[in-house]
């Protein structure tokens, strides 16, 4: 029997959909999903195996449900980091950021409510309203792809969203989003509802600017979203987090599964957090890398957008899915995301990245020619 998705009784809203779909191909350069190219450092390998194995040996019992110590830990790097004085009441995690993401939809979207993005920005927060029932709202941006703010305020006072997400830097594109816009952005989305505004600084420790965390004070309902996937090099980790007002800490509780975060997950993550300085160390090199990227891109004739993460959106094609596949066609995978003309490409090892530039002037003589 063929049976298929649309054969069985689905909700309305996910018939004919597509799910999340960044190609996992075996080529030889992945430059696709914006990760950390640099394998774990051995000795944190090996301090990940000693503190997973201690927690094998209670894995009959049930993790700690709230994390304590490793929300501890998380705080204290926001702390460190920012300047910013964060406490565990204020913190939360849970299996990679999309998780976090999907709790405060839980809580803070659902049916009858809405959430705004100001798009192109990073797919799966419309997925993830979808998913959850949230009536989602594209908003949106300047040519340039910096936001549009009159637009974006005028969006927010006419469609009055239960939830804002603001990107920075933004994915996509690269562009980081000056925190007197997030201010302005807060004020309009009180005004009108109000609502809770998610600030998803993904690639933040990339960026040329500091974090928004200071702007916690003083605003319950800015949520700043975090993860370990990107600059901490732990993608396979799974391990996102938020800080924010501890009311919306209390208020995530009534949403997440009992015991989300397993023992190993805690583990190995609290592993990681012992070893910060290492892992961010690669940080300034991808920076540099990025900014070669930015440089040797226009060189060759590429226009590129300003980027404050770990990659960079070239372009401009006539038809960028065509130029994706001439440069998959030379063993680079990039990334496509829909967005007209332009194509994205993530910050590699210098090996990598040279690979990726000879791939694109090629292609540059092919598509002239
Ligand atoms: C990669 C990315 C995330 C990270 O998701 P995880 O679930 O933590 O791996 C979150 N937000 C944006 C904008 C991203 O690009």
């Amino acid at each position: 029997m063929n049976i298929r998705i649309d054969d069985l009784p689905v909700r309305d809203e996910l018939r004919g959909k597509s799910p999340y779909g960044a190609p996992q191909l075996d080529v030889p350069v992945r430059l696709n999903t914006n990760e950390n190219p640099y394998p774990l450092p051995e000795p944190l390998v090996e301090r990940i195996a000693e503190r997973v194995r201690e927690a094998a040996r209670h894995l009959n019992r049930y993790p700690d449900r709230d994390a304590v110590e490793l929300r501890t830990k998380l705080a204290e790097y926001l702390t460190k980091t920012s300047g910013y004085e964060v406490g565990l009441a204020g913190v939360w995690a849970a299996n990679g950021s999309n998780e976090v993401l999907q709790q405060l939809l839980q809580t803070f979207g659902g049916p009858g409510r809405t959430a705004i993005g100001f798009e192109p920005s990073y797919s799966m927060h419309g997925l993830i309203a979808r998913g959850t029932g949230t009536g989602w709202i594209s908003g949106p941006r300047n040519d340039d792809f910096t936001i549009d703010l009159a637009a974006a305020e005028k969006a927010i006072a006419e469609h009055r969203p239960d939830v804002v997400f603001i990107t920075t830097p933004n994915n996509p594109t690269g562009t980081a989003v000056p925190p007197e816009t997030v201010v302005a952005l807060y004020e309009a989305a009180q005004a009108a509802k109000p609502s809770m505004v998610i600030a998803d600084e993904a690639y933040i420790e990339f960026s040329h600017g500091d974090s928004l965390l200071p702007l916690l004070d003083g605003r319950p309902h800015l949520v700043i979203s975090r993860t370990m996937s990107k600059a901490f090099g732990a993608a396979g980790l799974r391990l996102g987090y938020l800080a924010a007002h501890p009311a919306v800490v209390d208020a995530v509780q009534l949403v997440r599964l009992p015991y989300h975060l397993s023992a190993v997950t805690q583990a190995t993550a609290l592993a990681a957090l012992e070893h910060t300085d290492t892992l961010l160390g690669y940080v300034e090199q991808l920076k540099a890398e990025r900014d070669r990227l930015v440089s040797e891109l226009l060189s060759i004739g590429y226009e590129v957008t300003a980027s404050d993460a770990n990659f960079v959106q070239f372009g401009r094609f006539a038809d960028a899915h065509e130029a994706w596949r001439k440069i998959l066609d030379r063993g680079v995978l990039v990334r496509d995301n829909g967005v007209p003309g332009w194509l994205r490409v993530t910050a590699g090892t210098p090996e990598e990245n040279d690979a990726f530039l000879d791939a694109v002037r090629e292609v540059k003589k092919e598509l002239n020619a």
